[in-house]
């Protein structure tokens, strides 16, 4: 079934649920890209083969697989012709069948912009901000992220929004982009004032935002996984959202700290009758200098001091994670173990090269 080699590159239909669409997949485009292109709610998150959300029942004709299914799926979905949307070329016109969550369906939107502002947050973090000619979706949700193009970068990479579309000026967009030492896009990034460069942003991606509930809400996050909860934040505040949120941030000690400001802000204009507290925590600080906050772990210290001695109400809560892959699932292990719904908690992994199967 899975055509591997011969065929030369063309363009080919896709027939989606039994008729419900039939969308064209041009050569070398993968299915997730031109479901997404033609406005289908296809589930995804990372798009890069590793989560497996995007996928599907092939139930005619052939694929190219880009990467190895087996790694995410099990031997019984294989059978039955499971493949990952965001790993399938066509070889063949196809039939799929796939769980469409209509609600999330948002137009794929490409613009042309330049970086305009770059600053160090920390010693490993910039703040990049890209100025475009036009707009994304109006739908477009805090929490989505975006695919940034560059000429001379193999291939596009993602990253979060790090503010709330309405806290945006018209046609900016702010991005905290950690550099990966050995990466060929932060590398690029890192190597010396990138302002100025033409980029081109194609978004909204990912299913991670925010699901009114009124129930606690629980945040954790590393690195420069501070934006996209930030941008999630953002938006409780403009929608006066009525429900308590712990917000507890991992990182190796205070030179990684950012955003206080911004967390205090929030602070201030969260909804008056409820609570929202940021809680840093570091996990490499070294002794003696003067840190009088929580250490170790953040997941470790969330687990001691909040669900042990039940000092949170976890009923219903729901859990917001975003960051370095292994922070995320010690975050979710953690977060089950408290009681927590696994349907009620939402993340977004981090991946890059390294951590995609197969590398890029
Ligand atoms: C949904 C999503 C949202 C994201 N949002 C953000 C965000 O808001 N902020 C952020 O900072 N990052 C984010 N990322 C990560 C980001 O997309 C990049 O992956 C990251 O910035 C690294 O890109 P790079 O080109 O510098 O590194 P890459 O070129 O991807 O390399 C990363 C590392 O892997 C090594 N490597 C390269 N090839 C291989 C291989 N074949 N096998 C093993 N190792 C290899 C490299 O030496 C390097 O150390 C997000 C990722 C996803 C999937």
């Amino acid at each position: 079934m899975f055509g591997l080699f011969g065929n030369k590159k063309k363009d080919y239909q896709a027939n989606v649920n039994n008729g419900t669409a039939d969308i064209t997949v041009k050569a070398g485009d993968n299915l997730l890209k031109a479901g997404l292109e033609a406005g289908l709610g296809w589930p995804h998150d990372c798009r890069v083969g590793s989560c497996g959300t995007c996928k599907c029942v092939l139930k005619k004709g052939k694929i190219k697989a880009l990467t190895d299914f087996t790694y995410v799926l099990d031997g019984d979905q294989l059978k039955a012709g499971t493949i990952l949307a965001c790993q399938s070329i066509l070889r063949s016109d196809i039939e799929v069948e796939v769980e469409l969550d209509e609600s999330a369906a948002a137009e794929i939107v490409r613009l042309d912009g330049s970086i305009v502002k770059i600053n160090d947050l920390t010693h490993d973090i910039k703040e990049v901000v890209v100025k475009c000619s036009g707009n994304f979706n109006r739908d477009m949700m805090a929490g989505q992220y975006a695919e940034i193009s560059v000429e001379g970068i193999s291939t596009p990479r993602s990253y979060s929004f790090a503010k709330a579309p309405k806290n945006e000026s018209e046609g900016e967009f702010s991005f905290y982009i950690r550099h990966v030492p050995g990466g060929e896009f932060t590398d690029w990034l890192f190597a010396e004032d990138r302002s100025g460069t033409a980029v081109a942003l194609s978004a909204p991606y990912g299913q991670f935002y925010h699901r009114p509930m009124n129930s606690q809400m629980v945040c954790i996050a590393g690195g420069s996984g501070m934006s996209a909860i930030r941008a999630i934040l953002e938006e409780c505040v403009l929608d006066q959202v009525e429900r308590n949120c712990i917000y507890l941030f991992g990182a190796r000690a205070q030179q990684d700290l950012y955003c206080a400001d911004d967390m205090q802000r929030i602070k201030q204009q969260w909804h008056k009758d409820y609570t929202f507290d940021y809680v840093p925590v570091l996990s490499e600080e070294p002794e003696g200098s003067g840190w009088t906050g929580p250490t170790g772990f953040v997941t470790t210290h969330f687990q001691e001091k909040y669900v042990d001695t039940g000092a949170l109400d976890l009923s219903n809560a729901q859990g917001y994670l975003c960051g370095p892959p292994p922070m995320i699932d010690a975050g979710v292990e953690s977060l089950k173990s408290a009681g927590i719904n696994e349907e009620s908690i939402y993340f977004d992994k981090f991946l890059d090269a390294s951590s995609i199967p197969g590398g890029r």
